[in-house]
C-alpha cells in the first residue's frame, strides 16, 4: 500500500476538521481527493507531510508507520496552491534546493545533484529555464519547477494541494493532461486536491469525495460520476437540477409532473423526496409522443462550447428546468427563446429523505 491512513482526526477548538477519516492508496495511484473549500482536504495533506499532528489516528506511507515522524524524515513532496518557489534562487538552485539541505550521510555529491536536477527539469519540460529567476516565469512554468522540486528527493509519496487552481482554465487543462501524462512515466504515489469536479475525473484513478471532515464516497471517476453514493456526491459532480417532490405509490413527484419510482423504492411508503438529472439527461422535442407530455417554455439559450444549454419554464415547477442538448439538435428543431418545447427526463436518479 502507497498511503493508508487510519482514523485520523483532527480539531481545531471546537472545530472538527478532519472526522474519522480512513482511506487506503495503493502504491502508484493518483488519488482526487475533491470536495468544497473548507472541507478538510488542506488539513489531510499537512498531517500526511508531517506539517500538522493528528489528533489521533495513523499514517502508514509504503509500509512505514511515520504518524509521528517530523517533515524531514517522512520523505514526502508537497506541491502548495500558491507558487512557493524561492524568489532569490534561480531554477536550478530552487530544485536543487532540498538534496542540498539534506544531511551529510544522505546527500548526493555536486555532479550527482547536477545530473539530478537536470534530469528533474528535462522531465517537466523546463530544461531551458535552469538560470531563470521565478519572476521570469509564467504561473505554469513555476508549478512545474515546483514540481520538479517536490520530485528532487524521490519522495515516497507526492502530494499536490491544488496546484493549478490559480492558473487560466486554459492553462490548467493543459497541464492536468501534462501531469497525467508524467504521471504515468513516473509512478509515485500521489494525492491531488482539488474542488473542481472536472479537474477530479480527467486525472485521477480513483477520487476520494470529501465534505465537512468525512469521506462521502469513493471509486474510479466512471462509478462516482454516474452512481454517486448520495445526494452530496450528485451535487458536486456537476450541473444537475433538483427537484424536490414525494415517493407515493410507486410514482415520484417531481413539480407537477410524476415519474416512475425506482425499483429500490417501488414499495416504499410515502416519503418525500429529491430528485436529481443531469442538464444532458434531458431530451427536447417540439411534438408531444407518448411519454413526453411535460410541456415548457423556453427562458434563456446559452452557448456551452459543443452544447446548448436551455433554460426551460414549465408548468408546476417551481424553478426552471437547466438543459443541454447537442448543437445539431438545436439547429434542426430551430429553437428560439419563447418556444413552447415537450421535455423528457431520460436518467434520473431518486433519493428518499426520510
Ligand atoms: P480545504 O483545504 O478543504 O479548503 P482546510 O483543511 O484548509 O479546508 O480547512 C478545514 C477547516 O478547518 C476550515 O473550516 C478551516 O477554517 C479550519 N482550519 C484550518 N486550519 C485551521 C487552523 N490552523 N486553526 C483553526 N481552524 C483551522
Ligand atoms: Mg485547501
Amino acid at each position: 500500500m502507497g498511503i493508508e491512513l487510519q482514523n485520523i482526526t483532527k480539531k481545531f477548538t471546537d472545530y472538527t476538521a478532519l472526522d474519522n477519516i480512513s482511506l487506503n492508496i495503493a502504491s502508484g495511484e493518483l488519488i482526487a481527493l475533491l470536495g468544497p473549500s473548507g472541507c478538510g482536504k488542506t488539513t489531510l495533506l499537512r498531517i500526511i507531510a508531517g506539517l500538522e499532528s493528528a489528533d489521533s489516528g495513523k499514517i502508514i506511507l509504503e509500509g512505514k508507520d511515520t504518524t509521528n515522524l517530523p517533515p524531514r524524515e517522512k520523505n514526502v513532496g508537497f506541491v502548495f496552491q500558491h507558487y512557493a518557489l524561492f524568489r532569490r534562487l534561480n531554477v536550478y538552485e530552487n530544485v536543487a534546493f532540498g538534496l542540498k539541505v539534506l544531511p551529510r550521510s544522505k546527500r548526493p555529491s555536486k555532479s550527482e545533484i547536477k545530473d539530478r536536477v537536470e534530469h528533474l527539469l528535462k522531465l517537466v519540460q523546463m530544461e531551458w529555464a535552469l538560470k531563470r529567476y521565478p519572476s521570469q516565469l509564467s504561473g505554469g512554468q513555476r508549478q512545474r519547477v515546483a514540481l520538479a522540486r517536490a520530485l528532487a528527493v524521490n519522495p515516497r509519496v507526492l502530494l499536490l494541494d491544488e496546484p493549478f487552481s490559480a492558473l487560466d482554465a486554459k492553462v490548467r487543462q493543459e497541464l492536468r493532461r501534462w501531469l497525467r501524462k508524467l504521471h504515468d512515466e513516473i509512478h509515485v504515489t500521489s494525492i491531488f486536491v482539488t474542488h473542481d469536479q472536472e479537474e477530479a475525473l480527467e486525472l485521477a484513478d480513483r477520487i476520494v469525495v470529501i465534505n465537512k471532515g468525512k469521506i462521502e464516497q469513493q471509486g474510479t471517476p466512471q462509478e462516482v460520476y454516474d452512481h454517486p453514493a448520495n445526494a452530496f456526491v450528485y451535487n458536486f459532480l456537476g450541473n444537475v437540477n433538483v427537484f424536490h417532490g414525494r415517493v407515493h405509490e410507486g410514482m415520484v413527484t417531481l413539480g407537477g409532473h410524476s415519474v416512475d419510482a425506482p425499483d429500490e423504492l417501488k414499495n416504499s411508503a410515502e416519503k418525500t423526496s429529491q430528485t436529481f438529472v443531469r442538464p444532458h439527461e434531458i431530451g427536447i422535442s417540439k411534438i408531444r409522443s407518448e411519454g413526453n407530455d411535460l410541456e415548457g417554455t423556453i427562458r434563456e439559450i446559452r452557448l456551452l462550447g459543443g452544447q446548448i444549454g436551455l433554460n426551460i419554464e414549465c408548468e408546476g415547477f417551481d424553478q426552471p428546468i437547466d438543459a443541454e442538448i447537442p448543437r445539431e439538435l438545436y439547429l434542426n428543431l430551430q429553437l428560439k427563446k419563447g418556444d413552447r418545447v415537450f421535455v423528457t427526463f431520460n436518467k434520473v436518479k431518486v433519493f428518499a429523505c426520510d
